[in-house]
């Protein structure tokens, strides 16, 4: 019930302006946001990646609406590449980029937003890493998607996101299941309108494990990602009718959520990757994740509340 409305204000810039301007305890958006800065990231990348974890960073923002700022983004993927590679941690840590955070957004945003990504993805394989294009609200699933197209001619090692909830979305795994492609599996995470996705949550279960039955099937690198102890388990019965090992997909899930879970996966021999945001923009991310959890959200409101 409290999904919408919280989606609503991940939008709004008056309440972003008014929350991010009370000193929220760090504990509260530390939970899910682990780090400010390229240095807190790095840290905890690397205490991840001694648990036996692998790790995707991503750098907070989005929705960018000044070159400068999508300049200043692109700078700071640099910087964090370059960091990860000095400490030796490039073997298990990849970057996930939001396009709209590099442009995507601005008047000729898909060109603006292709150049930027090149560049992180130029960075990244000069590093011995890889890039995952993270996937925003409906409104860009094309856009995103032309641009994942693009790049991977270039640097096929680019990896994209799906979107479970959006009636297209079977069909895009489809599309992208063949050889060397590598796809991450969500939910979805934005408030969509009924025609163009499901709201109810058994149809988004039942779109998920389709999806996964595709991608499994197929000869790409599957990425799956849910905290769903059910979705789990059923990945890991299709992967094994088809003869996957370990090596042949991986498990993701968010920082600071079933952390329990993310380690017994790993010690049971699964590939564990861990997204790791980071920056000073939090309040989309935190929004979002409040809204798939209610009772997260009265734990906010309280330590607000208490200041
Ligand atoms: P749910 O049915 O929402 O949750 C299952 C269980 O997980 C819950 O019962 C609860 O125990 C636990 N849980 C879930 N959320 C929380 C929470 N916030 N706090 C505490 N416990 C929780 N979405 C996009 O739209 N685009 C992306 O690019 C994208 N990238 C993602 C990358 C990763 C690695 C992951 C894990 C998710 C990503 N998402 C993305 C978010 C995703 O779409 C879902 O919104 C989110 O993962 C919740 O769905 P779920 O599959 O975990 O299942």
């Amino acid at each position: 019930m409290l999904r919408q409305p919280m989606l609503l204000l991940a939008k709004s810039q008056a309440v972003k302006r008014l929350v991010t301007t009370v000193p929220v305890t760090r504990a509260v958006v530390a939970r899910y946001v682990p780090g400010e800065n390229t240095e807190e990231a790095v840290e905890t990348a690397a205490a991840l990646i001694a648990e036996g974890m692998n790790v995707s960073l991503d750098f907070l923002g989005e929705d960018t609406l000044q070159e400068a700022q999508a300049d200043a983004t692109v700078a700071e993927y640099l910087r964090l590449l370059h960091a990860l590679a000095g400490r030796g941690l490039t073997a298990s840590a990849e970057v996930s980029v939001k396009l709209t955070a590099i442009g995507l957004r601005l008047p000729n945003g898909d060109k603006i937003a292709l150049e930027n990504a090149r560049t992180i993805c130029q960075a990244a394989r000069d590093v011995g890493t890889d890039v995952t294009i993270d996937m925003e609200d409906h409104t860009v699933t094309d856009a995103t998607l032309d641009v994942l197209h693009e790049l991977r001619r270039e640097f096929p090692e680019t990896g994209g996101v799906l979107q479970a909830y959006l009636h297209r979305t079977e069909q895009d795994c489809h599309d992208l299941a063949g050889t060397g492609s590598r796809i991450r599996l969500c939910k979805g995470a934005y408030d969509e309108p009924a025609d163009v996705a499901w709201r109810d949550r058994h149809e988004i279960d039942l779109s998920y494990v389709r999806c996964l039955k595709v991608l499994l099937a197929g000869d790409g690198y599957p990425m799956i990602a849910s905290h769903d102890p059910r979705m789990i388990a059923i990945a890991q019965r299709i992967a094994d009718d088809h003869g996957r090992g370990p090596g042949g997909h991986e498990f993701q899930m968010l920082y600071g959520i079933r952390p329990e879970e993310q380690r017994r996966l790993a010690a049971a021999g699964e590939s564990v990757r861990v997204y790791l945001p980071y920056g000073q923009e939090w309040w989309g991310y935190l929004t979002r994740r409040l809204a798939e959890r209610p009772a997260n959200l009265s734990f906010f409101v309280r330590s607000l509340m208490s200041r």
